[in-house]
């Protein structure tokens, strides 16, 4: 998708670091942490908002959730973490394709 951000972080246009890739996501850290441990899992196929779930996009958020639950002890979450997915204007996403922010590190306060 043309001008989207994580479209071109995910084509190696915008370079950022990846701490997990496959041929569907990546994993990268948030450019402004909002815990000690912050990552953003991006699927690589562009769609922007959580909003648009349909059986196709669930089967992307799906693997996305697989993978994560396989991947993060390597990231430094096994004491745990949240997951966090924005959703349009009130929901504060600044980003419109569907991302899954991961947050740990520390013990994370109540929301
Ligand atoms: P949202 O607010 O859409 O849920 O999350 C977007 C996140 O992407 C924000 O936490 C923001 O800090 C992060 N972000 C925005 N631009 C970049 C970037 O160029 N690189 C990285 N690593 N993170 C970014
Ligand atoms: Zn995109």
């Amino acid at each position: 998708m043309e001008n989207c951000i994580f479209c071109k972080i995910v084509a190696g246009e915008i370079p950022s670091p990846r701490l997990y890739e496959d041929d569907k996501m990546i994993v990268i850290r948030d450019i402004e942490p909002k815990a000690k441990l912050h990552y953003l899992c991006i699927p690589k196929t562009h769609f922007a908002y959580l909003s648009e779930m349909d059986s196709e996009k669930a089967e992307i958020l799906k693997y996305c959730f697989e993978k994560i639950a396989q991947i993060y002890p390597t990231l430094g979450l096994e004491q745990g973490y949240r997951v966090i997915i924005n959703q349009g204007e009130n929901g504060n996403q600044t980003v419109p394709h569907l991302h899954i922010h991961l947050l740990g590190g520390e013990k994370l306060k109540d929301f």
